[in-house]
């Protein structure tokens, strides 16, 4: 059977970056850029001053008092009208040009005004609160990589490079499909011997926050021909996620269904616990997941395979979750041959991180998923005692909100 890595391996190798689009910048937060930018600007574009005060040449400035004739005015959005000579000052204003001739500004806190003359304390180093020409970006810097996400602070450097439609890529499509004849729909109550449908609805939201378009095929009876009916629903997809229907010893619907279908499968089962059914083919364009029923293992195993397809799918450099290492607060039991991708909490005790599972690690058990900053990696029949280090899969920030 294969391990973590060597599907995921299967599965990468198979997905390549959907095509590329110009979208609005407003409209590309959480995209990833398709094409390196290089900038054609200089930020900023002259020497300015970071406070209000007076422009002047700090070598003109004594020890002791100094008074200065202020000769002019320069406000941001203006290029000062003349030169500063020898001796003089003029008020400056934020983000106003520096004149030719000053390096320094005074702030005006530090100054007394005097008659059209300004009176400062004490001498002032060159360079004092002016920010110099291209401190931010050069011509021909290279500030973001094809594959970068585009986040709040890559958006604005967008715009001030005057990028207002940035190359991303295309969002994947992907259609997720519930199945199961016990499966009651949101919005019914679930009658005798029927379950409410979840994994629609967590995979649903998965996706999306993966960067991805998704839509919901609804729910199809454990019943081949309408698997393999409600299945073609989702081909124009670029991925096609089922849940459930894929367990040893029931009928593999899901998987016969998808044969019947005509698409190629490339891995069947994978050693891990949670989840160790998981099915994943190619049909023509499409992708396509088999993932188990079991909530908690249909959410990790998204976690684990489609979620960094859909990342490499949507052009992302970044394919995985970030990983660190905690120590085991208590007893953490692995029993069994698979690999545990066990529901965790994250403490951080100030010189690193505890980590503590979130109690019962059953596969059907959702709330384990919502009180879990992370999956901890258990190898196969091991026991793990407290203060013994264990890898951590972050699903959420282990940072904690601060009390008030
Ligand atoms: P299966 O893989 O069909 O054997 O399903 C495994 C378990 O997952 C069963 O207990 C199902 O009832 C449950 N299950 C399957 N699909 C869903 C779903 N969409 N929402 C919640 N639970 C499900
Ligand atoms: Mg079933």
């Amino acid at each position: 059977m294969l391990n973590v890595e060597e599907a995921l391996q299967k599965i990468l190798e198979r997905v390549g970056p959907l095509e590329t689009e110009r979208v609005d910048l407003l409209a590309s937060l959480g995209r990833a850029l398709a094409e390196p930018i290089v900038s054609g600007r200089e930020i900023p574009p002259w020497p300015n001053s970071s406070m209000d005060g007076y422009a002047l040449r700090a070598a003109d400035v004594r020890a002791g008092e100094t008074r200065m004739p202020v000769v002019g005015r320069i406000t941001a959005g203006v290029m000062p009208s003349r030169t500063l000579g020898a001796g003089e000052t003029m008020r400056i204003f934020t983000g106003a040009p520096l004149p030719e001739g000053a390096d320094a500004v005074v702030p005006q806190e530090d100054v007394r005004v005097d008659d059209g003359h300004v009176v400062l304390r004490g001498p002032i180093p060159a360079g004092a609160f002016v920010r110099p020409r291209g401190e931010d970006v050069r011509p021909g810097d290279r500030v973001l990589d094809a594959g970068a996400a585009l986040g709040p602070a890559e958006i604005g450097l967008l715009a001030a490079l005057g990028h207002g439609r940035p190359l991303v890529h295309r969002r994947p499509r992907v259609a997720i499909l519930s199945t199961g004849d016990e499966l009651a729909e949101l919005g019914s109550e679930p009658g005798p011997g029927q379950i409410p449908n979840s994994n629609s609805y967590s995979l649903f939201a998965q996706a999306l926050e993966a960067g991805a378009e998704p839509v919901i095929l609804g729910i199809a009876a454990d019943r081949l021909e309408t698997i393999e009916e409600r299945l073609t629903w989702g081909l124009g997809a670029d991925v096609l996620l089922s849940s459930a229907g894929v367990s040893v010893g029931e009928a593999d619907l899901v998987k016969d269904a998808l044969t019947r279908l005509g698409a190629e499968l490339h891995l069947w089962q994978v050693s891990m616990r949670p989840g160790k059914p998981i099915t994943f083919g190619t049909l023509g364009r499409t992708l396509v997941f088999g993932l188990p029923g079991n909530p908690v293992s249909a959410m990790v195993t998204f976690e684990l395979f489609v979620r960094p397809a859909l990342r490499r799918l949507a052009g992302h450099a970044a394919l995985m979750r970030p990983r660190l290492r905690a120590r085991a607060l208590a007893r953490i039991a692995n029993p069994g041959a698979r690999r545990g991708y066990l529901r965790a909490t994250l403490v951080d005790d100030g010189s690193g991180y505890g980590v503590r599972l979130t109690g019962d690690q059953g596969s059907g058990i959702l709330r384990s998923m919502v009180l879990a900053d992370g999956l901890a990696i258990v190898p196969p029949d091991t026991t793990l005692e407290a203060g013994q280090e264990v890898d951590v899969i972050v699903l959420r920030s282990p940072v904690k909100e601060p009390t008030p």
